[in-house]
């Protein structure tokens, strides 16, 4: 879940064991124009001005993103972890088509619920997504003890309310100046009463009731009741298959991968050897048609997901989803993400989604939500809605024929599904790290295993002697390591380019090397160097990045 109220907060960072505070907006700033100038993520159609919620991975944003995605099949399907009982537990994959049977998604009630309440203001003509916005009423501090806003709205203490869509120092500033413009030019009779002064502006949780709406005055405008009251928006983006373009040849982009592996339910039985409890698992793009795609690609309309279904008896869902949540934080710690900066929600009951009677939401501190968290991962118990309605929807059954007891059932569903884009954006966020000691300022201290290039070959000078042995060196690792052969600008440069990308290790050649075969290896964060011989850098590295 996304937190709804983001309050004012600082981050802070080690830099060089020291502490150090900074604006999570300037390093929100600083994280996307990085990203961009070293080649991490563009905005997708960059030349023509970008397209709202749509974002490219360009070279080294796409080895990150693969180096999760590989990590995540290889610990979900080629090695899966131990069960319980000590025997390795069994999961096989899918990829599944993007557009499906239309069908499918009546069955799953996306089309008829897969919505956000949206409102539009008449006058700023935008559309907000009516959950993500903050209500802001003010009330008179000696008057309203122990009030909440909503209450205040209704008796009538107040008639005006203010709304933002996002709430933190800089938006309280600002809510408070339009507020006190507000009131001295409308002249709102109930405010007048109350004494400006000792006004304050306090978020309320909640929603406004549609009553009420008329009092608000939305987030980009300055009068009130110019926003309507929500409507359900459907999150699915749709298309039609074929030439014509009717009802019926209309189809939809997945909105999530798992879909695909509930319809290949009984293809998988029937073609492989999986006794349950087992898995399936894939990884893909999903499609959502947010109200507000935001904070960069947190939240956008086109992203991927991980996504595994473990199917299990009922009766084994209580162990089996304590076990999902212990591996899954063991996954996000392998990956660099310490399990201080995650936090996991037992997601309240109403907040539940319909067919889930337990879901625990993996969350991660993104600097634009801390000191909170957003949602990185939902684990969910599903129970054994999927197929039940697929099964009713295609007229097939669903069912998992149990031969040692000689029974037929629908097994429940234990779903850890993850965003792999909102991974990648965790694991940078995770790796930027601020050090003004070092002529780039800052670099990135992604885990070895996740980091795009594992090490840079770099001849001290341009010269004849040193560029020879470096591109020996560079054939002879780049079969097994991503790494990259620099010999371009001054070694300094050379050195901060490396630490902006994140590469944890620099060979250098120089003129020691011509004569005793050593090379310098120096180590991305703590800028150390040492000798070592060049036979011995293979080893070096693979110790250092396959054995993580
Ligand atoms: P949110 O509450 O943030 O809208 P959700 O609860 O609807 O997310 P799920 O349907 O549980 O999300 O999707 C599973 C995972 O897919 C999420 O934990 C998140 O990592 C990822 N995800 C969902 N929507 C988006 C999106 N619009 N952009 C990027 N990743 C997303």
């Amino acid at each position: 879940m996304f937190p709804v109220v983001s309050r004012h907060y600082a981050v802070f960072k080690k830099v060089n064991n020291v502490d150090k505070m900074t604006d999570h907006k300037e390093i929100m700033k600083d994280i996307v124009s990085l990203c961009k100038r070293r080649g991490f993520i563009f905005a997708a159609s960059d030349i023509y001005g970008g397209i709202n919620g749509f974002w490219d991975y360009g070279p080294l944003g796409v080895e990150l993103k693969n180096n999760l995605r590989d990590r995540w099949w290889r610990d979900m399907v080629l090695c899966p972890p131990i069960g319980p009982d000590g025997a390795p537990i069994s999961i096989v994959g899918v990829d599944s088509s993007i557009i499906q049977n239309p069908k499918c998604w009546e069955a799953s009630g996306h089309v008829g619920g897969f919505n956000d309440p949206m409102v539009d203001c008449r006058e700023s003509k935008k559309r907000y997504r009516e959950d993500h916005l903050i209500i802001i009423v003010p009330k008179d501090e000696e008057n309203d003890k122990g009030k909440n806003g909503q209450s205040l709205l209704d008796n009538g203490r107040t008639s005006f309310a203010f709304m933002v869509d996002q709430w933190d120092k800089t938006e309280e500033d600002a809510a408070a100046k339009k507020i006190e413009k507000y009131i001295k030019k409308a002249g709102d009779e109930t405010l007048k009463n109350l004494r400006i002064g000792k006004l304050i502006l306090k978020p309320f949780e909640g929603r406004v009731k549609p009553e009420h709406y008329k009092f608000v005055v939305g987030p980009d405008v300055n009068t009130k009741g110019t926003l309507t009251e929500p409507v359900q928006f459907n999150m699915m983006f749709h298309t039609y298959v074929g030439a014509a373009s009717g009802d019926d040849n209309k189809a939809y982009l997945r909105p999530e991968t798992c879909a695909g592996i509930f319809l290949n339910f009984k293809n998988v039985l029937d073609s492989s050897r999986v006794k349950a409890p087992f898995g399936i698992a894939q990884i893909g793009k999903a499609f959502r048609n947010e109200v507000t795609p935001r904070n960069f690609i947190f939240r956008s309309r086109e992203f991927e997901q991980m996504e595994l279904e473990w199917f299990c008896a009922e009766e084994d869902v209580p162990q089996w989803f304590d076990f999902w949540v212990d591996e899954r934080t063991r996954f996000w710690e392998s990956v660099g993400i310490p399990k201080s900066e995650l936090h996991f929600l037992n997601v309240p009951k109403e907040e539940l989604a319909h067919y889930s009677s337990r879901t625990i939401d993996v969350e991660y501190r993104f600097p634009f939500t801390a000191p909170d968290f957003g949602e990185l991962e939902g684990i969910a118990h599903r129970g054994n809605f999927d197929l039940t309605q697929h099964a009713e929807f295609s007229g097939q059954k669903l069912e998992y024929f149990d031969q040692a007891e000689n029974k037929r059932f629908v097994p429940h569903v234990i779903e850890p599904s993850t965003g792999l884009t909102r991974g990648v954006l965790a694991l940078i966020c995770q790796a930027y790290t601020v050090d003004k000691n070092r002529p780039s300022g800052v670099y990135l201290n992604f885990h070895p295993s996740m980091a795009p290039l594992k090490a840079a070959i770099l001849p001290l000078t341009a010269k004849e002697e040193h560029v020879p042995i470096a591109q020996k060196l560079y054939l002879d690792l780049r079969h097994e390591f991503a790494v990259e052969l620099d010999i371009k600008q001054n070694i300094g440069k050379r050195y901060a380019r490396q630490d902006e990308i994140g590469t944890p290790y620099c060979f250098t050649v120089d003129n020691d090397t011509i004569s005793d075969q050593t090379v310098t290896v120096r180590d991305r964060n703590t800028m150390a160097q040492e000798r070592i011989h060049m036979d011995k850098v293979k080893d070096f590295l693979r110790e250092k990045i396959v054995g993580k």
